[in-house]
């Protein structure tokens, strides 16, 4: 089965004003979706991270690809990345210096190959990862701080579904929300908003509202200092699950986890920043600065690579959850398939599903749905799942038509809350 065409078509959905350390959602997020077709006359999608820059990368990369077997996705691979051990200079995309959106633009076509592959096979996705370990994935609500909005903008606009969330009552009131709504067995609380002591109060009410049986989780996204950290994990010890990116470097998590485990507090912390590669695995074992590492097919290069990811944890004695970006529904179940065929992903994944739109989903049938706070493991050929051509044209148009080709939450910020506004890390 022969590549024969790879469109990235860049996309815009609506989507609520978050915050975050880094700024506020901007009223749209941008994602890629990625058709491989074949000489089968069989199509694969694949979903990414979006924008202009992603776009050249996409440019760089599908003239090289085209005519290649789409069964062998390791010749695929090193196309992009050049041979282990091969110099820089040798990779087929000059343009596209950064590993990270080497990554991007492989996982999403890798997920598209999987997708084809499994169509032409007549298997479900997880087979083709090795098999199936759980017939239901379990997600955690992810909750934010959140402004009034729905996201997008004028007659565009989205109704205001969960409302403002700036204190520790909002933020309970939108975790009720999501268990009546989804069902979710566990919280994360996306922190590094306010000060400390407000985000503890948070995590505390939602500890007092829904009791030991429900796990919590806060990611301040490095925004603390390590005496910051330590203070907040000597606060919250017993109540949280994990405590993730709590500071923004391999040494000062270490260094944290040192004092923790000094004071006799034993929280794993947890990351998505410090270990988004191959390569830090080792440091952050060796310096102990982590006990869970949040995978991210997107981010680890594909499907494949974070069932690798998986095995690699087992042996280092790490945990392992996963991180999530604002997404639709193809990496939803990408996310579903990798997560059923990988044993030591035992943790309840992150997802920022619910703050999207039926509207603006991309596959038929509309919202993939949760039961309990799971996704069922579909066992039909590929992902699962179709595409609505009518909704992913809609949703281009509104990308070209739109003025946002990045994002951009601290220029939203400036614009929209505090005119201030800086990222710093370490803010507290
Ligand atoms: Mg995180």
């Amino acid at each position: 089965m022969k590549i024969t065409a790879i469109t990235a078509t860049p996309i815009a959905f609506a989507d609520p004003p978050l915050l975050n350390f880094a700024g506020l959602h901007q009223p749209y997020a941008l994602r890629t979706i990625v058709e491989v077709e074949t000489d089968a006359g069989i199509s694969g999608f694949g979903e990414v991270a979006g924008g202009d820059r992603l776009q050249e990368a996409f440019a760089q990369a599908i003239p090289h690809l085209v005519g290649m077997d789409a069964f062998n996705r390791q010749a695929i691979r090193q196309k992009l990345f050049g041979t282990e051990g091969t110099d820089d200079t040798h990779q087929i995309m000059p343009g596209m210096t950064d590993q990270r959106r080497r990554e991007l633009v492989y996982s999403a076509i890798e997920v598209a190959l999987l997708d084809a592959a499994g169509k032409a096979l007549g298997l479900p996705v997880h087979a083709l990862l090795g098999g199936k370990v759980r017939d239901t994935v379990d997600f955690s609500a992810y909750l934010f701080y959140k402004h009034e909005g729905g996201g997008g903008i004028g007659t565009d606009a989205r109704d205001d579904v969960y409302g403002p969330a700036l204190d520790p009552d909002g933020v309970v009131r939108q975790a009720q929300a999501f268990i009546d709504g989804y069902g979710f067995k566990s919280i994360k609380l996306k922190g590094g908003v306010f000060p400390p002591e407000q985000e503890m109060e948070a995590m505390r009410a939602m500890h007092a509202a829904f009791g030991d049986g429900v796990p919590l989780r806060l990611d301040p996204n490095g925004a603390w200092t390590v005496e910051t950290s330590v203070r907040v994990g000597l606060g919250l010890d017993g109540i949280l699950e994990y405590l993730e990116d709590p500071a923004s470097t391999m040494d000062d998590m270490a260094a944290t986890r040192g004092e923790l485990v000094h004071k006799g507090v034993m929280t794993p912390l947890a990351t998505n920043m410090v270990v988004t590669r191959f390569e830090r695995i080792a440091e952050a074992f060796e310096k102990d600065a982590v006990q869970i590492i949040l995978s991210d097919h997107h981010i680890w290069g594909g499907l494949q690579a974070t069932r690798e990811l998986g095995r690699i944890c087992e042996s280092f004695d790490f945990g392992l959850s996963m991180h999530s970006n604002s997404h639709l529904g193809i990496s939803l179940m990408a996310m579903t398939h990798v997560a059923a065929a990988t044993p030591s992903l035992t943790y309840a994944c992150d997802t920022h599903y619910p703050w999207q739109f039926a509207e603006d989903e991309v596959i038929q049938g509309g919202r993939v749905q949760f039961e309990d706070g799971a996704v069922r493991v579909p066992d039909t050929p590929g992902l699962g799942i179709e595409i609505d051509r009518d909704n992913l044209a809609r949703l281009h148009e509104r990308y070209v038509k739109g003025s946002i080709r990045e994002r951009d939450d601290a220029s939203y910020m400036r614009e929209r809350v505090d005119p201030a506004f800086s990222p710093d890390p370490a803010r507290w």
